[in-house]
């Protein structure tokens, strides 16, 4: 039996917005090499001014998850040809990192959690992009100088399962900070993933194999399904050290394998030393007491929801592993619906037509207020859960207004007592042998004639409303 050891690096940009060491803007998606300047160009003689927004979002990264913050901290040049990093060395940190020691806790399902620890979060330069099209090569350095926190992660992780949980709880953390889009698809939430295997009770960690640059949760699941596989074959069919060997490999999402890419390099061969112009990064009092100041984050939220609206645990996880789900699910209690239908009507039913549309819950054509007042009119027995939901299919379509859905579909739940009684004897006329039965003692009838009543009014009749007359009747 083997064990599974993974270990990420994460590279998150920060949503600065200008670059680390330039004041050239990051923003995504403009024409090839307008957002440079000599800086993030590499021209010889210009020379690096930090960015103290990105310090500033470091620092309080380092305070959320539980971390040591270097008062000083220093950058180091990491030496390396690529095409896209026009300097030929990237400005990273290396020995003193700015983060260090820091961790963060993952929930299962069954409510139990484990704590995966954060060996250091450090800052850096992102590097520009490389582009194969038309038969040319071509270099994008609108990239370059992007400010980036590379998130390095103890080899804690024993699963798939636990590698997703971690990056989801690493992604909702950032996006609770505010100090990254944490885009996937747009390449500032990236991630390389180490992994290795070991004989179940072994300690000693075994050779690992880097995948790099994986940017979407499915992607990464299937590269770590391709590549254990691949390792523990290798040991099954004794070629093990001929097979896996420290190296960096790609994912193809095509093939649904991973292939070479090169032998892994250490880090003395990059030839760190400290960045000539650059002073090490010293700060102040005041700006590490500024840093301790941090929203409410995912576990607290979630810890909160559960003492304060009574809401299963993991149903408060689900919530709270978004904050644009949070601040739904509370305005919809502010708005008065119960906490309980809350969480089904939009974690359930909100959500499924949400991700059958492709959308997510900031673009939810439907906003909190209204989605509040559907639960309430189910719950002030207006209408029924059923056809609630078929307000839910219209409001999905339309933005007309919940109580004008239900009068023009005809949803409204028959409630009063006299109109009910009408139902109510219809169908006991009508089935006068079951109602002899039921008096003769075969109760279970009970359902056979509320559904009935429910049949005859088309779905309209208030269900709990039907139950307690019809017993009146039947006993009377
Ligand atoms: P580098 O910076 O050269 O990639 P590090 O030693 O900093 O190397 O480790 C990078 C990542 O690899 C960390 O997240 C660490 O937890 C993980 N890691 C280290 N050894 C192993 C191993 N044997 N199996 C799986 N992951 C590992
Ligand atoms: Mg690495
Ligand atoms: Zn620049």
């Amino acid at each position: 039996m083997f064990e599974v050891v993974i270990g990420l690096e994460i590279h998150i940009q920060l949503n600065t917005k200008t670059k680390i060491f330039c004041s050239c803007p990051t923003s995504f998606g403009e024409d090839a090499n307008t957002n440079v300047c000599p800086v993030c160009l590499g021209l010889p003689g210009a020379l690096p001014v930090l960015n103290k927004e990105a310090v500033k979002k470091a620092i309080n990264f380092g305070y959320a998850i539980n971390a040591t913050v270097h008062q000083k901290s220093v950058f180091n040049r990491k030496n390396y040809f690529y095409p896209d990093l026009p300097k030929g060395y990237q400005i990273s940190q290396f020995e003193i990192p700015i983060v260090e020691n820091g961790e963060l806790y993952i929930d299962f399902k069954d409510g139990t959690k484990k704590r995966i620890g954060i060996t250091r979060a450090h800052l850096e330069e992102d590097a520009g992009k490389n582009i194969h099209e038309d038969g040319y090569s071509k270099v994008d350095l609108n990239r370059a100088g992007t400010p980036l926190l590379e998130i390095v992660s103890e080899p804690d992780i024993r699963s798939i399962e636990e590698a997703v949980l971690y990056l989801k709880k690493l992604h909702s953390i950032v996006r609770y900070l505010d100090i990254s889009d944490a885009n996937m698809q747009e390449g500032s939430f990236r991630c390389d993933v180490n992994v290795s295997i070991r004989p179940k009770g072994d300690e000693k960690l075994y050779t690992r194999v880097e995948i790099k640059n994986m940017n979407s949760f499915k992607f990464i699941q299937k590269a770590l399904e391709y590549e254990i596989q691949r390792q523990i074959e290798a040991w099954e069919d004794g070629v093990y050290e001929d097979e896996v060997y420290q190296e960096t490999r790609l994912f193809d999402p095509q093939s649904g394998t991973t292939r070479s890419m090169r032998g892994k390099e250490d880090s003395a061969e990059y030839r760190y030393f400290p960045e000539p112009d650059l002073l090490p990064v010293i700060l102040t009092d005041e700006m590490m007491e500024e840093g301790k100041k941090i929203p409410e984050l995912p576990d607290q939220k979630r810890d909160r929801f559960v003492n304060e609206f009574h809401i299963k645990e993991y149903d408060a996880v689900v919530i709270t592993s978004s904050l644009a789900m949070a601040n739904y699910f509370e305005e919809m209690i502010k708005e008065g619906a119960s906490a309980k239908n809350s969480v089904t009507w939009l974690t359930v039913e909100l959500q499924g037509r949400l991700n059958s549309e492709g959308l997510d819950i900031e673009s939810s054509p439907v906003d909190a207020k209204k989605l509040a007042l559907l639960v309430k009119r189910i719950e002030d027995n207006t209408i029924s859960g059923k056809a609630a939901k078929d307000v839910l299919d219209y409001l999905m379509k339309s933005d007309a207004k919940v109580d004008d859905i239900i009068d023009e579909l005809g949803l409204k739940q028959v409630s009063d007592d006299g109109a009910l009684y009408e139902i109510i004897d219809s169908v006991l006329q009508a089935n006068q042998d079951k109602v002899e039965e039921y008096k003769n003692g075969k109760e279970k009838l009970l359902g056979f004639f509320v559904g009935q009543c429910m049949k005859a009014s088309k779905g309209k009749a208030n269900p709990a409303k039907i139950n307690q007359l019809l017993k009146e009747r039947l006993n009377s």
